[in-house]
């Protein structure tokens, strides 16, 4: 058994109790004071000396003894607006937030990575660096931390993820190669008209026509102006006009909603049509709308080398069979894409499912449920996979 595999084993007992106390203070955003507090204890504890970054993001360094190059590893730290219904024993003590996504797993993981890191510390050929990153949830995250020089000083070679999953026996590793996971640019847009009684429409100008133009428009660049043979989508989540009157024709409303694609150039194109359509739809009703770009993520592209590398490396620890390679690409977003936009990097799907099929069920669900069976894998994983791509990459 691989050594890191075997001494994550036995710290089992830590690994589910801060995953515990992590699922039972979930916070949301960057806006993470306990979590953030006490990951910091922690890493005190262990003789790290973390460092902030951008808001509420924390670095901490691993070796830097011998030379050599720099590899990150990152976990996320935020939980969701959302109430939890699993009944756990640790369920959510803060009302309307939940790690129902497995961040909670994340930092746990990390957190024993942490500890396997500085046991072998004489053993690193080079820098490990911990990333402790706050706001994935809302795409924000990742992007400060690079803004506030997370990938500086030293200089980050490579990056290394890990996100769990409900589905996926536990230890099992799903990988994407190239562009995997879709980007995300989430939108709102604000239709203005002029108010009036319901009784005369005439008097007024209906936002509320022109939103659902805007609606019907929006499909139709689906359908008419891009290439059958790309990938990507837009939804609208909401539509919001009126406050519930039956004859008041309101002054304005929004829709919101997100796009998601696998192609940088596709999305700039999308973007620029998105804003035509919405300006010259409400033109030609009397009205004005405009779109106001709330996030983006760029596409997760990983890096076909680094991919081979951790790939191989990671076969080390759960075995080969363990290993998948994604059946096909998935249109769901990660922020960990930005690390991913500026140097090599992977985020492997750590399998996580519970025992009985019937329970299994989707994160961003009230009733997820992760098996913390899978929680010693991760701390070897990323450990053995850093240590070996540095060892190889001096
Ligand atoms: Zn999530
Ligand atoms: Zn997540």
């Amino acid at each position: 058994m691989n050594k890191f595999l075997k001494e994550s084993q036995e710290m089992m007992d830590e690994l589910v109790a801060n995953r515990r106390h992590f699922h039972r203070y979930p916070e949301i955003t960057n806006v993470l004071p306990k979590t953030v507090a006490y990951i910091k204890e922690k890493l005190v504890e262990m003789g790290y000396e973390p460092q902030d970054c951008g808001t509420n993001g924390i670095v901490a360094l691993a070796g830097g003894k011998k030379p050599g190059k720099c590899i990150l590893i990152r976990a996320d730290m935020d939980a969701l607006p959302m109430p939890e219904e699993t009944g756990l024993p640790f369920s959510s003590e803060h009302p309307g937030m939940m790690h129902a996504c497995g961040h909670d797993f994340h930092m746990s993981m990390m957190l024993g990575a942490c500890k396997l890191l500085k046991a072998h510390e004489d053993e690193i050929e080079g820098t490990v660096k911990i990333c402790f990153q706050p706001n994935e949830e809302t795409f924000g995250g990742a992007k400060d931390m690079i803004e506030h020089g997370v990938l500086e000083n030293p200089k980050v070679d490579a990056a290394l993820g890990i996100h769990v999953g409900p589905f996926g026996e536990p230890g099992a590793l799903t990988f994407g190669k190239g562009p995997n996971m879709g980007s995300a640019d989430g939108f709102d847009i604000t239709v203005r008209g002029k108010g009036c009684h319901g009784a005369a429409p005439h008097s007024g100008i209906s936002p509320i026509n022109i939103g659902v133009h805007i609606y019907l428009a929006l499909q139709e660049l689906l359908a008419r102006e891009i290439n059958a043979a790309e990938q990507c989508t837009l939804t609208v989540g909401t539509m919001t006009f009126g406050d519930g009157a039956t004859n008041v024709i309101p002054e304005e409303g929004h829709l919101r909603g997100t796009m998601r694609g696998f192609n940088k150039e596709l999305t700039k194109f999308m973007v620029r049509r998105v804003e035509e359509i919405v300006e010259g739809t409400a033109k030609v009703f009397g009205g004005e709308a405009s779109v106001e770009w709330l996030f983006s993520a760029p596409p997760m592209d990983s890096d076909p080398e680094f991919t081979d590398d951790v790939v191989r490396y990671a076969a080390d620890v759960v075995g080969e069979e363990k290993l998948h390679p994604k059946k096909q690409r998935s249109t769901g977003s990660e922020d960990f894409s930005y690390f991913g936009d500026a140097v090599p990097a992977q985020i492997f799907w750590l399998g996580a499912q519970v025992d009985d099929p019937a329970m299994r069920i989707s994160n961003h669900n009230p009733k997820v449920l992760y098996n913390e069976a899978a929680l010693p894998y991760g701390p070897a994983v990323y450990v053995h996979c850093a240590l070996e791509w540095l060892k190889e990459h001096k």
